[in-house]
């Protein structure tokens, strides 16, 4: 272990990947806004197309900025590598194009971001990768869709709406009996409320868009591999243990071992799908990741703070947030995510469809839109607006049924966040 691995959470947050540039001395890393890189002579070039040597060539694959983006995030979650790319839902396309040939299965649980959900089976279904859906509240349910032809299973850590705390170690066990890697998208809990790997995932995906990058004014995504799969060892896998014929025949896990999975990742999925990072949004979520550990409590001390509040109103059915003691996922919670249940949640309103239309118009410092994880409080009504295309039974299996309300709690005055519901509330 090196001394940066050894260094606090926080530390780690602000140095890991950077040091001063070499070029100039500029303490932060700077924005390489340029497409490519000039090469020292022609060996060094054959090297560097070979992958028998690591260098830029080209930023769609590679950046010094997304390097150190992706360092950090690497040290953050306690894995050997990571890519970082344009978006959340390209982390998941490049993940799943490394891992699954046409005609796999990957068994995902049915509590997952909405966008997600039609990725996994809209898109994905025109590579023909299928994916087969599972209860995240049941583990058994993971065990039970098991085949011949599952290559992974994907679940979130705290899932959408923000309600549910999975239990990560006991799918982690059905994972590695099957001998699949269990993918975990940590996007809503961050490695500083729950790091997926010390619980028994393979590889970690997250959005930067939400909490890491944190201001909500960027993009992007992530792939953590945690260097624990034994991929030689299981050879369903041909991206990463068969030679590769756009690479003069090489074997990525003889060539690299247990970061033999984030260089496919990149060497073929990036390079070949397209989806980059620009080096502008890796500079401000890297900025985003330097106060991490500050918002994120923050975040979950001001959640918890308002939830407790709303349990107490007369206008409020029920709250679902693991952060409060009646939750049934509070134990869960405690075991995962012990400093926090995260900044997302719902609550149902007595006053169902029109309750919900009244609250989202009449809040002032909430803003109503469709994103979580910014420094300003979010509130959205699912029923009227991402759901609404589906019907009344439909929206109610989603978790979106006519009184649902979704908050994204922010890191304004606590004080102020409440007084701003209660006034739309009873104005
Ligand atoms: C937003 C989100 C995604 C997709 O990320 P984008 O950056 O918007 O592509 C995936 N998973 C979760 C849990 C999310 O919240």
């Amino acid at each position: 272990m090196s001394d940066q691995e050894q260094r606090g959470f926080e530390t780690r947050a602000i140095h890991a990947g950077t040091q001063p540039d070499p070029a100039t001395g500029a303490r932060v890393t700077p924005i390489y806004q340029t497409t490519s890189y000039v090469f020292e002579n022609a060996e060094h070039a054959a090297a560097l197309f070979g992958l028998q040597q690591f260098g830029n060539i080209y930023t769609r694959i590679m950046n010094p900025t997304q390097d150190a983006l992706e360092q950090r995030v690497a040290s953050l979650e306690g894995g050997t590598a990571a890519l970082a790319v344009a978006s959340g839902h390209a982390a998941q396309l490049i993940t799943m194009h490394t891992l699954l040939e046409p005609g796999d299965e990957f068994i995902a649980a049915r509590q997952l971001y909405g966008g997600s959900i039609n990725q996994f089976g809209h898109a994905f279904k025109k590579f023909d990768w299928n994916v087969v859906w599972a209860d995240a509240d049941d583990p058994s349910s993971f065990e039970r869709a098991l085949s011949d032809k599952t290559r992974a299973i994907f679940i979130e850590s705290i899932a959408n709406p923000g309600g549910v705390v999975v239990d990560i170690p006991a799918i982690a066990a059905i994972a590695r009996r099957a001998g699949v890697p269990l993918i975990v998208d940590n996007t809503m809990a961050t490695p500083y409320l729950c790091r997926p790997k010390e619980h028994g995932a393979d590889i970690v995906v997250h959005s930067l868009t939400k909490f890491l990058g944190g201001h909500g004014n960027s993009i992007g995504g992530v792939i953590v591999d945690c260097g624990t799969f034994d991929w030689k060892g299981s050879g369903r896998y041909p991206s990463i243990t068969q030679p590769n014929p756009s690479y003069n025949g090489i074997v990525m896990a003889d060539a690299f071992g247990d970061m033999a999975f984030a260089i496919a990742c990149r060497t073929l999925g990036l390079r070949d799908l397209g989806p980059a990072i620009s080096p502008f949004n890796a500079f401000l979520i890297l900025t985003g990741i330097e106060t991490l550990h500050l918002r994120m409590q923050r975040h979950c001390d001001n959640a918890l703070e308002v939830a407790r509040w709303l349990e107490s109103r007369p206008e409020v059915a029920w709250v679902s947030y693991a952060g409060l003691e009646n939750s049934r996922y509070h134990g869960l919670m405690q075991r995962i995510c012990p400093n926090g249940a995260g900044a997302v949640f719902t609550f149902g309103l007595k006053g169902g469809y029109d309750a919900g239309v009244a609250l989202v118009s009449g809040v002032k410092i909430f803003s109503h839109l469709a994103n979580i994880g910014d420094t300003r409080s979010l509130i959205i009504h699912p029923a009227s607006t991402t759901h609404s295309q589906l019907t009344p039974e439909q929206r109610t299996q989603a978790g979106a049924a006519d009184d649902v309300v979704r908050l994204s709690i922010g890191l304004e005055s606590v004080d102020d966040i409440i007084a701003d519901l209660e006034q739309a509330l009873t104005g």
